[in-house]
């Protein structure tokens, strides 16, 4: 059977499925995925809300009985796809997709990690160990998958799960004593076991990242195993997270869980003798902890070399920060900093680094010695990537209230793209509702930051499949023309008030999307006292737990910012407004953003129509694509950037968005409302 069959309006999901609504747009995107799986080539389908592409991706995917890989954004996205969307082409399909959910190492507890930090002394000396410690022992006890996700009752960022998790850097493999019993070697087998891996982009490119990496033959840890077809869905992200993982890092708590977990091995090793213990007390009090050793010995001797060079090299490093900095705490860092005192540090961190790995090396009996020797070595190869940067690379520095991270970034990914994805798998699909820009299907810009522009080295096959919405009944955009231009100081309290009356016309259930934190903390402050509607606001709980209050109320106001942009869905009345204050423009201060305008700039195109223009029209068109979740959705989109309307690339950004009816008068806002 093709997947047109299986979802069409004869076929088993419309006869098992009550009020099952087949779709031609997801027919079409069903025919094309099948083309591209089986004659091996690149698709880029951009399929508008409401089309229903999970079903039309995963249909052909497994009907082609081929190793599958289907990569999307987020964790969450995964875990939809495997719970949600796979039984139920299980049940009423009765295909069996032998599919398997893959996260990050990260998001699984290393037993050996958390066997050490259990018998070290800080479990009996931290207080803050003290009260994660029994509820993690309760669930290590019971846990089938060892998968953080069901550890529901520890705080998001608890600092002890990056002591017990596993990672590239930590894990051991076969020699690990744990290794029969380890949750990330049944995670593996099951991968090997299967035929589609539900995985995530981090996962994906932090394994393309390590392969590249790879020196040598033989399998590298972390690999995702061979696959033959990649399906990226949130493929608009593409681009940022592979600058990322094609990167390379080095951070103040890289160093010091480094540092923690070669203290805890020399301990059991019985190389270095527990001190007073106070190292951890004193740490946590601090709030930073002191990288700083708290045990005695030789090997101690060596770990505070380590320390001491690191803190001296991100101490001189930090004023750079507070000199030139953008409102994210980053600034790109010129090549010629390399020099003086700061250059001295490096080789300072180098050489202890250097010694730490050959004491290790020297001393390793058990494989946990080992992997000390190989961490120091990783460590050391990193800063050494990032003092002498590769070509195509920009260097940065951030530093925030609790942390320091250095790194290098590539500028342009997509010839790394193209070679490591495109011209490496047979079959590529990516697709996402916001993959073009302009309202002519025109994926020129996706093209040309993946590497795929030249349509003689990559085939490429393009497909739109429209919104089944009515969008133009269901909703209304909002562009005001009588507000402050969005960079003029009296806008931000203009904008207040009209939010405040467009919230009071749609009596609540409305995302206040804003493209700075500082607007959204202003806002949500003006707002309180102002509407009788719970006023919710980004930062106060989880994302997870302000959506889930955000739709019990069914009144509710939620004032964000980007990461409430896309990724969220609440369909229904809940969610009948959106407003974003202003067109939502890449950090111009960004050192990456700095880099690839320059690039464009030198290759002869103007940064801000070839570059900032389209990133910003994806990302309206996230936003807007807030709104309408379902086919009986009604609701208002107000954008309350005028230069949507004055400067020439306003009518691109317009363009590139749903066709709702559009106003530029609050009255017909508020007899939108009041007809509904
Ligand atoms: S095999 Fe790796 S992840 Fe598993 S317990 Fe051992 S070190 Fe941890």
């Amino acid at each position: 059977m093709t997947a047109r069959q299986l979802l069409g309006p004869d076929g088993p999901l419309a006869r098992g499925i009550e009020g099952y609504e087949d779709r031609t747009g997801q027919l079409e995107m069903a025919d094309a995925v099948e083309r591209a799986i089986a004659d091996e080539y690149a698709l880029l389908c951009e399929a508008g809300t409401g089309t229903g592409k999970t079903l039309a991706y995963l249909v052909p995917a497994i009907l082609s009985g081929r190793k599958v890989v289907v990569s999307t954004a987020t964790k969450a996205l995964e875990e939809q796809i495997f719970h949600k969307d796979l039984p139920l082409i299980t049940q009423h399909l009765g295909l069996d997709p032998q599919a398997a959910l893959v996260k990050g190492l990260g998001n699984y507890l290393c037993l050996r990690r958390y066997n050490e930090l259990r018998t070290s002394s800080a479990a009996l000396t931290d207080p803050a160990l003290g009260r994660s410690l029994p509820m993690i022992e309760a669930w290590a006890e019971r846990t089938e998958t060892g998968d953080v996700s069901e550890l529901s009752a520890m705080a998001e960022g608890d600092p002890i799960w990056r002591e017990i998790c596993s990672s590239s850097e930590t894990r051991i493999g076969a020699a690990c004593e744990y290794f029969e019993r380890c949750f990330v070697t049944r995670m593996k087998r099951d991968m090997e076991r299967a035929r589609l891996l539900v995985v995530n982009h981090h996962l994906f490119f932090a394994d393309l990242a390590l392969r590249a990496a790879s020196k040598g033959p033989g399998p590298r840890v972390g690999a995702l195993p061979p696959y033959d077809v990649v399906v990226f869905d949130e493929a608009h992200q593409l681009e940022d997270i592979a600058t990322s993982f094609f990167g390379t890092r080095i951070s103040r708590a890289r160093v010091e869980v480094m540092l923690r977990d070669a203290e805890r091995t020399f301990v059991a090793a019985g190389l270095v003798s527990q001190s007073s213990g106070k190292g951890g007390k004193r740490a946590r009090s601090e709030g930073t902890r002191s990288l700083l050793p708290s045990v005695t010995g030789e090997a101690a001797v060596l770990l505070g070399l380590v320390a001491e060079a690191a803190e001296g090299m991100f101490a001189r490093l930090a004023p750079l920060a507070a000199a030139g900095a953008n409102a994210e705490g980053k600034v790109a860092l010129a090549p010629g900093v390399w020099a003086g005192e700061l250059l001295d540090a490096y080789h300072g961190l180098d050489t202890a680094l250097d010694a730490l790995r050959s004491y290790a090396d020297a001393k390793a009996v058990t494989e946990p010695l080992r992997l000390v020797a190989t961490r120091a070595e990783l460590l050391r190869e990193d800063a050494a990537k990032i003092v002498d940067p590769a070509a195509n690379q920009i260097t940065w520095l951030e530093v925030r209230a609790r942390s320091i991270v250095l790194g290098v970034s590539p500028i342009d990914v997509g010839r790394l793209f193209r070679e490591q994805v495109f011209e490496r798998v047979g079959a590529v699909v990516l697709t996402s509702a916001t993959l073009t820009t302009g309202g002519a299907a025109d994926f020129r810009f996706l093209r040309s930051r993946l590497g795929i522009q030249d349509r003689d080295a990559v085939r490429v096959d393009e497909l739109t499949v429209a919104s089944p919405f009515d969008h133009a009944a269901a909703s209304l955009l909002y562009t005001p023309s009588d507000l402050p231009d969005a960079r003029d100081a009296a806008f931000g309290a203009a904008a207040a008030d009209r939010i405040a009356e467009l919230i009071a016309a749609a009596g609540g259930g409305a995302f206040v999307l804003c493209t700075s934190l500082r607007a959204m903390h202003a806002f949500a402050h003006a707002l309180r006292g102002r509407t009788p509607e719970p006023v919710l606001v980004q930062g106060a709980a989880p994302k997870g737990a302000l959506l889930a209050r955000f739709r019990a109320s069914g009144d509710a106001v939620l004032v964000a910012t980007m990461s409430f942009w896309e990724g969220v869905d609440v369909p229904g009345d809940a969610l009948r407004l959106v407003v974003i204050d202003k067109i939502p423009f890449a950090v111009p201060t960004d050192p990456i953003v700095v880099a690839r305008s320059a690039a464009l700039e030198a290759a002869g195109k103007n940064p801000f129509v070839a570059y900032a223009v389209p990133q910003a029209a994806i990302a309206l068109k996230q936003g807007f694509g807030r709104l309408l979740r379902s086919r009986s959705d009604r609701g208002v989109v107000a954008i309350l950037d005028r230069r949507v309307l004055t400067r020439g690339y306003g009518a691109l950004l317009l363009g590139s968005l749903a066709p709702a009816r559009r106003t530029d008068r609050l009255d017909e806002v508020r007899r939108f409302f009041s007809a509904r």
